[in-house]
């Protein structure tokens, strides 16, 4: 399938939804930027919930700036292929989630890798349509619901995508789960209606347990 940049071009099934991030939800993101960074002799060290201020040099022990920090991030995702494996149990969830809802990936990424992007989702199996799209997330995730009378629900791993979408489609289910455990300890704590999933497992369990509540309310009970 195609990268798409905006949700018009998406056709949805009559069936719940289920709107996906890709780095660190689907991909794994922040352990292979590490070894990355350690190829290039950095070390990314958890000691906040950011990047910036966290890479420093294993020879002199001094921060990556600003700009160099733009720069690798860059060459990574030119070359994620070589880097970037699905998160544990992304794949097998999802394909078992696809067979009762329809699954979109929201990525944020700068838009001149989604190729190589697209490449390596559908290289791991994961051809469900992408949005490539740098806009806040919520009015995204608005279009493509479209307000339909079904599910909705959105994963991602950052707190500020999932309040945007809980702005503009506040019916939508927001799950926030990462992959990298040495992170996780950093993230701020899902407020207002976030459920914080521990991974896939949890997830799909939370999105199907969400779906089948939706389907029983639609069923009208019998006199
Ligand atoms: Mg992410």
């Amino acid at each position: 399938m195609d990268v798409v940049t905006s949700p018009h071009h998406i056709t949805l099934g009559d069936r719940p939804l289920v709107v996906c991030d890709i780095d660190e939800v689907v991909l794994e993101f922040l352990s292979p930027f590490t070894v990355f960074l350690r190829s290039h002799n950095y070390d990314l060290l958890p000691r906040s919930f950011r990047l910036h201020g966290n890479i420093v040099s294993l020879l002199d022990g001094s921060e990556m700036d600003k700009e160099q920090v733009y720069a690798f991030e860059d060459v990574f995702f030119a070359n994620q292929h070589l880097w970037q494996k699905p998160a544990e149990r992304a794949v097998e969830t999802l394909h078992a989630l696809s067979v009762d809802a329809d699954v979109v990936f929201l990525t944020a990424m700068p838009p001149r890798h989604h190729g190589v992007r697209r490449k390596l989702l559908d290289q791991f199996g994961l051809a469900f349509d992408m949005i490539a799209s740098e806009e806040p997330k919520g009015p995204i995730v608005a279009k493509l619901h479209n307000r339909r009378d079904l599910p909705v629900a959105f994963v991602d791993d950052i707190q500020r995508n999932l309040l945007s979408v809980a702005d503009h489609v506040p019916e939508c289910l927001l799950v926030t789960m990462m992959a990298n455990t040495d992170f996780k300890p950093f993230a701020p704590p899902p407020i207002g209606a976030i459920l914080a999933a521990t991974d896939w497992d949890h997830t799909g369990n939370i999105l199907r347990q969400h779906f089948a509540t939706a389907k029983s309310k639609d069923v009208s009970p019998v006199a």
